[in-house]
């Protein structure tokens, strides 16, 4: 399409939300127009509000299990509740979001010749028998359990990628997210990082679940926003998938005393049930993203954790 305006229009679905609202941000500073299309349902319209009167930046608020006519050139589709407590809450809607909503997106991105990003997980690995997890790895997901609706949602949508690629030529990128954490994460959406720090703040004991044996690498949304953006433009033909995470891995006993010394908070851990198919290990192999993309983290836990507890120190005062 003719674009007089930037060097590309760019949609983001999802926009609203803790990593989409850092994407939006950093591709305005590129110097792209961007438009922002978020239900609101995890990403709070606070969350975008310094870019509401940006010239380049427009947001709509739009459910993306609905069709919807656009014109652009880039899709990046991140919209989808990410922590297990609010793609649980109502767990059909996680997976019509997830199949629904990637089929309009794709749907849109054939009419329109987008290329289009898909932001996958590394839960599409389930728990993993495979470690580090490589691309190539298939996974072990159980496809009834009460995380299903996001796991199997997101390989599903993953295989919807691929389909509309092949059948109709569709230039779509995929990759798959390891846990990550930052500024912005919602202090009520249950993830590790953010429940810990905020309990660690307010003085409350922190809740490890099962006896904290169980493995998590941790990336910076910085790195990652720039991974997701090296994905999109990464060589015609290149689809991925490509894993884009932190390779440190750490127990969530050691985050949690990380966390309760970085605070120099006096809190205790209150070991809790583990959740079912809680997987034991992750940590991504990301030589693929090394050798395509030339992306490595370059943020290490420590100075990431420091930038996300001056955020929620602030967001609690
Ligand atoms: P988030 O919950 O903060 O953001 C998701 C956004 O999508 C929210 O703003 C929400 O309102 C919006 N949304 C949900 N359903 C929608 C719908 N039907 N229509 C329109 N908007 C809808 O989560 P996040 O951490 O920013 O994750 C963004 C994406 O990255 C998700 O697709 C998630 O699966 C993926 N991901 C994130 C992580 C992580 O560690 N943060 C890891 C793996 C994958
Ligand atoms: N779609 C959309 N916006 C568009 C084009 C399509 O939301 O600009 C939706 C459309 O409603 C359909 C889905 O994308 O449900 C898949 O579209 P596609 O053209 O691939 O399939 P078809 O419409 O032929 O079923
Ligand atoms: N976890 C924990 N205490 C909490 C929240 C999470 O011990 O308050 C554990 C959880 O059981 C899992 C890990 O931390 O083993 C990461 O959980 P999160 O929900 O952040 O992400 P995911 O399980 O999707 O990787």
């Amino acid at each position: 399409m003719v674009n007089y305006y930037s060097d590309r229009r760019i949609l983001v679905t999802g926009g609203a939300g803790f990593l989409g609202s850092h994407l939006c941000e950093r591709l305005l500073s590129d110097g792209h127009e961007v438009i922002c299309v978020d239900n609101c349902f995890t990403g709070p319209k606070q969350n975008i509000e310094r870019l509401l009167g940006h010239p380049k930046f427009e947001f709509i608020r739009h459910d993306i299990t609905l069709p919807l006519c656009l014109e652009m050139d880039e899709i990046y589709n991140l919209a989808c509740p990410a922590s297990p407590v609010h793609y649980q809450y109502n767990p059909i809607k996680t997976i019509k979001t997830n199949i629904h909503g990637a089929l309009n997106m794709l749907g849109l991105a054939k009419r329109t010749k987008s290329k289009i990003l898909q932001a996958s997980t590394s839960e599409v690995y389930g728990d993993p028998t495979v470690h580090p997890q490589p691309e190539s790895y298939w996974g072990r997901v159980n496809p009834i359990g009460i995380r299903s609706c996001y796991d199997e949602g997101k390989r599903c949508a993953e295989t919807l990628f691929f389909d509309y690629h092949r059948q109709h030529g569709l230039n779509i990128k995929v990759a798959r997210i390891f846990n990550t954490y930052g500024p912005r994460m919602h202090p009520n959406d249950g993830r590790v990082v953010s429940n810990f720090i905020v309990q660690a703040l307010k003085g409350h004991p922190l809740t490890v679940y099962g006896d904290g044996s169980q493995t998590r690498s941790f990336c910076y949304v910085d790195d990652l926003v720039d991974g997701l953006i090296r994905v999109m433009n990464s060589r015609d033909g290149f689809t991925g998938p490509v894993n884009l995470g932190n390779p440190g891995e750490f127990t969530i006993r050691e985050l949690a005393e990380t966390i309760i010394d970085m605070t120099g908070s006096g809190s205790k851990i209150d070991f809790k049930p583990l959740p079912s198919d809680d997987p034991t290990q992750r940590k991504p192999d990301i030589a693929l993203a090394k050798k395509e993309m030339g992306w490595e983290p370059k943020v290490g836990l420590e100075p990431g954790l420091e930038k996300t507890i001056g955020y929620f120190r602030g967001l609690i005062a």
